[in-house]
């Protein structure tokens, strides 16, 4: 058994409701994580993505969580408003059956890092651009196993590599990394 730690969970809340579908986040976030940063506002690039019903005019914000290597067997269904959602919709995973969260040049995965990027923000920036305040972030504190966290960081870096390959990994880091 690993030595137990104080770990800092930090989470964005979403109201659905509040939500009116402009979009700032999405291009917030792909500037502050450009290179040059600020250079360019693609969403594509983005760690938060706005899906967007027409006919119920619903809009939610998903941001990006963990990479995964394989297609879960478990889906969820989402009825909002009496219309059902696609079971994959609001995932946050990247993950190897659909296109969202992903790099497009390279194909590798986006996680949202919560703005802690080179140079980190006080507050996400898509938190603080939301102005209809459907974004909140929030901070809690766990207890989590130290071994197990440094296991569950090798084996996603594992497969990482043995999806993408260590070279295309290590340029699109060199490349992440450049200052502007
Ligand atoms: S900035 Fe806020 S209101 Fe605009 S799309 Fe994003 S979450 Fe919705
Ligand atoms: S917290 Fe930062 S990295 Fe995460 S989705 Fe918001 S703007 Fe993007």
């Amino acid at each position: 058994m690993g030595e137990k730690k104080k770990k800092i969970v930090k989470t964005i809340k979403v109201d659905v409701d509040k939500c009116n579908g402009c979009r700032t986040c999405e291009v917030i976030c792909s500037a502050f994580h450009a290179t040059p940063k600020y250079s360019s506002n693609n969403p594509a690039r983005s760690r938060i993505r706005v899906i967007h019903d027409p006919l119920k005019d619903v809009y939610v914000s998903v941001y990006a969580g963990e990479y995964t290597a394989a297609e879960c067997t478990g889906r969820d269904k989402y009825t909002i408003d009496g219309k059902e959602y696609d079971e994959c919709a609001f995932c946050r995973a990247s993950c190897p059956s659909r296109d969202l969260f992903k790099e497009p040049d390279s194909g590798l995965p986006l996680k949202c890092d919560m703005c802690e990027d080179d140079p980190p923000q006080k507050e996400p920036l898509c938190v603080k651009w939301c102005i209809t305040d459907a974004l909140t972030y929030e901070e809690r504190e766990e207890e989590v196993e130290e071994e197990l966290e440094r296991e569950e960081m090798e084996i996603g870096l594992e497969s990482l590599a043995n999806k993408y390959g260590l070279d295309k990994i290590m340029d699109t880091v060199a490349r992440m990394s450049m200052k502007d």
